[in-house]
């Protein structure tokens, strides 16, 4: 058993005896023996359960966010990744500060494909990962690293913003065409919680249900607008979608455009809104 493992559940069952939390959401490995998934621990024996490797690719702030979990007092276990999520929906006063963060340090998730061909290639967010050490945590498992250099978190834009604006708009077609609607990307996402999302509202109706061309697009420019600013670069949008639309690719232009106009990254600061979020009067925006 790794050092991680034996500290995380040393921790979770510190934190279940002294009723800290009422549960702690972390991870267990799943029932093909190898893939860890979700796990929410109630008892110390449970907290036994859980692992902690480099399968471990859940987004588990996404739990805290649901309607049924308010007003629990609860733990869960974050990857620095992760806990950039929790610092937006705390700076959103998403739910009270009673969220007890145990953060893992992590050195990379790796890739897995459904269709087999599992190989221990690291993801792209970990490639360019440059902070292996969880941010403001109330518990710290693993030894804290010296961050390495920071790393051009937007190489794989520069094919896309090569091409022409009709190029672009070309790609994206033929892209959000395939899109069935079936919404995996909103429910996996911890930034996207609204009670009624756009996508469904009927009065006023923001986008048809028609799963064609002009509504897809519309879903997808407003939901990567509402995400401008939040979007902590998980990935998780893109792994989950059933025909691979590359949502990253989209995620991390808006992540770009947000830090060159606003010289702000999501996640980094729990005592400000995000700038889409906010307005000034005399702001100038210069979009030309
Ligand atoms: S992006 Fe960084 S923190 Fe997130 S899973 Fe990859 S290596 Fe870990
Ligand atoms: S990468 Fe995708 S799932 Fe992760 S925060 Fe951004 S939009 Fe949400
Ligand atoms: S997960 Fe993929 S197919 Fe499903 S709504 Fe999102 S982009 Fe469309």
């Amino acid at each position: 058993m790794s050092d991680l493992v034996t500290g995380i559940r040393a921790q979770v069952r510190d934190l279940l005896a002294r009723r800290r939390v009422e549960y702690v959401v972390g991870y267990e490995t799943g029932s093909d023996g190898v893939n860890a998934r979700p796990f929410f621990a109630y008892t110390t024996e449970e907290a036994d359960r859980l692992v902690f490797d480099n399968t471990c690719t859940h987004n588990l702030t996404k739990y805290l966010v649901e309607p049924e979990r308010r007003g629990s007092t609860i733990g869960v276990v974050v990857k620095p990744c992760d806990a950039r999520s929790l610092t937006v929906l705390l700076a959103e006063h998403k739910f009270p500060r009673d969220v007890v963060a145990i953060g893992v340090v992590c050195p990379g998730i790796v890739q897995r494909t459904r269709e087999g061909g599992d190989g221990e290639a690291p993801q792209a967010r970990c490639q360019v990962c440059d902070q292996h050490t969880p941010p403001a945590c109330d518990i710290l498992v693993g030894e804290a690293t010296a961050e390495g250099p920071v790393l051009d978190q937007f190489a794989r834009l520069a094919p896309l913003e090569a091409q022409s604006a009709a190029e672009r708009s070309a790609f994206w077609s033929q892209q959000f065409e395939r899109c069935l609607r079936c919404y995996a990307c909103r429910q996996t996402c911890p930034q996207c919680y609204c009670d009624e999302c756009f996508a469904e509202a009927l009065d006023p109706e923001w986008v048809g249900v028609r799963i064609g061309r002009a509504e897809n697009w519309l879903f997808h420019a407003i939901r990567c607008f509402h995400l401008a600013g939040r979007c902590i670069g998980c990935d998780e949008c893109e792994r989950v979608c059933p025909v691979k639309i590359p949502l990253g690719l989209l995620n991390r232009k808006l992540r770009k455009e947000v830090l060159d106009r606003f010289e702000y990254r999501a996640g980094t600061r729990s005592d400000e809104r995000p700038p889409l979020e906010t307005f000034r009067k005399e702001e100038k925006l210069d979009l030309a």
